[in-house]
């Protein structure tokens, strides 16, 4: 509504207008608006007394807190960037993400106090620890620390192509690298579109209450976390995923809206006290990241009862470019099965190789343009090139096509395409068929390499617990659903897929050992 040029004037906009109500809320503290915005200088006011200087980046190894936000708003106040670190990482890929943003300052959660002692001979360049909660002597503790420093706004001029968050990707297809957000980035994200155009769930009224379930070290946390500020609502912040307390929320908290993935929507929907929450309160929920069995979606409908949106998105388009709003959760619905349509102001094409656009229902890479595209990947400038392209269209790397009316539907990770005797198969599409076996729990599918085809179909299954192990039985299974040249040639069994933190397949991993000297041509 109004024109805010960057996020630290919104903090402050918040002050004037809802100074009163709740900002955040965490573990029975409650930070108003007036507050927030003190707290918030204080932080810009430290960081400037240990010498962080504009432009330099700060980074957060902690779970979820209302400190988190302070750290971040109080950051872009003084013009510094906190990259918060997932900290489900080993040491040493935690000592590669502090190591790659250069951050002077690390801000530690209590749970991470031990395992930053042991890494923190390979973190050369930070000069300060600061604890979140206290509990390690030797460094500072971050309450003190900020409430040493003035309340006086810092007043430092903030433009809206500053940086305010560097976002790691997750590291499916390789090493996280951190995606730049600016301050125009989330403006975008959170103002796209006029109040007219706007679709009735991302409209916020001043009464709903967010649950920042995820983790804020991905664009679902930090990215929800905020825009629940920016419309002045109340933001309740769960320290960590987990599922019980997710229904304590909704009961306790009267949460109105929240976003989750489909791996944390499964365990919390497989609750046996789910069935008796009371939802009424519960307007939306919004889900996404990674594709939805159709089978888990209609458990949740059935369950909460309130309104479903999927969102699209990735880290490098500051998260949600497309949505598949309330209206088209219609079983039977062939849209069901879609990731939805484009937000307001936010360009969408399906584009081959050469970057021509491609007509409906042909399958290509997904290229998106708008002003939510990141700035690029820090001190990555090839990988920012090929990925922002010189004409502004952001490659995400994503196959998929679009149907005549605009809606998108997603097929799998271009690099994860197998192709086989020139067809192109699509590892999503039969992971599905493997998956309605009654007796199989999970399956990934890859490519091998093979003499004749180039590449054949290997699907990697993980059984229920005690059913027997039939690669036969699977593949004949499998055959009545698709093509043949879609049905595995072969079948490997493990107790376990191999996921990302953020429960993504690690395709990749699994597909190394049958490559070992061999090249792997991705279109
Ligand atoms: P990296 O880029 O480091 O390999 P990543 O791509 O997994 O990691 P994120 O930015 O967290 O890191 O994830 C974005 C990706 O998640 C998208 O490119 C897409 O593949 C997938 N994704 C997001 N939303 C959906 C959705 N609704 N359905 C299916 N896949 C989705
Ligand atoms: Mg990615």
């Amino acid at each position: 509504p109004e024109q805010l040029t960057n996020l630290a004037d919104m903090v402050r906009d918040r002050a004037r207008t809802r100074g009163d109500a709740i900002a955040y809320e965490f573990e029975g503290r409650q930070t108003t608006f007036a507050d927030f915005d003190i707290s918030t200088n204080r932080v810009a006011n430290a960081l400037i007394g240990l010498g962080v200087k504009p432009g330099e980046r700060i980074a957060y190894l902690g779970k979820n807190s209302d400190i988190y936000f302070e750290l971040l708003m109080g950051a872009m106040k003084a013009k510094v960037v906190m990259a918060p670190v997932n900290w489900r990482l080993a040491g040493p890929e935690i000592a590669f993400i502090v190591g790659d943003c250069k951050a002077p300052a690390l801000f530690v959660g209590p749970e991470f106090i031990t395992q930053v002692r042991n890494i923190q001979v390979q973190l050369p360049d930070v000069r300060h620890v600061i604890t979140t909660e206290g509990g390690a002597p030797e460094w500072q503790d971050f309450i003190a620390w900020r409430d040493a420093a003035s309340g006086d706004d810092p007043k430092v001029p903030i433009s809206p192509k500053d940086i305010a968050i560097q976002l790691y990707t997750s590291g499916t297809t390789g090493k996280p690298k951190g995606a730049m957000l600016s301050h125009a980035n989330f403006l975008n994200l959170v103002n796209a579109g006029s109040e007219a155009e706007k679709p009735e769930w991302n409209k916020w009224s001043a009464d709903d209450v967010s649950l920042v379930a995820m983790p804020v070290f991905h664009i679902g946390g930090s990215g929800w976390g905020v825009m629940g500020l920016y419309h002045g609502a109340k933001g309740v912040i769960a320290r960590e995923f987990d599922p019980t307390k997710v229904l304590d929320f909704f009961e306790q908290s009267g949460i109105t809206k929240l976003f989750m993935v489909p791996a944390a929507m499964q365990f919390v929907v497989r609750q046996p006290r789910a069935r008796q929450v009371d939802f009424s309160r519960l307007k939306y929920m919004l889900y996404g990241a990674s594709p939805i069995p159709t089978a888990l979606l209609k458990e949740c409908i059935e369950v909460f009862k309130c309104g479903f949106v999927q969102l699209y998105g990735m880290t490098e388009t500051t998260g949600t470019i497309v949505a598949l709003p309330p209206e088209d959760h219609v079983e039977g619905l062939e849209r069901m099965r879609s990731a939805g349509k484009a937000l307001p102001g936010i360009e969408l094409a399906i584009i081959d190789p050469d970057g021509k656009r491609l007509p409906p229902r042909q399958v290509g890479e997904i290229a998106t343009r708008s002003g939510s595209n990141m700035v690029g990947y820090w001190n990555l400038p090839e990988a920012t090139a090929k990925t922002l392209g010189s004409d502004g269209w952001l490659r995400t790397g994503d196959a998929g096509y679009m149907d005549e009316d605009g809606y998108l539907y997603i097929h799998d990770r271009i690099k994860d395409m197998i192709i086989s005797g020139g067809e192109n198969i699509y590892p999503a599409e039969v992971e599905s068929a493997i998956c309605d076996h009654p007796d199989v729990a999970e399956a990934a599918v890859i490519g091998i390499p093979d003499d004749k085809w180039g590449e054949v179909v290997k699907a990697i299954v993980v059984m229920k617990p005690g059913k027997q192990e039939s690669a036969t039985d699977i593949i004949n299974f499998t055959r009545e659903r698709i093509a043949g040249f879609k049905t595995p040639k072969s079948i490997d069994f493990m107790e376990a897929l191999p996921r990302n933190p953020s429960g993504k397949i690690l395709r990749r991993n699994l597909r190394e050992p049958y490559w070992v000297g061999k090249d792997r041509q991705v279109n």
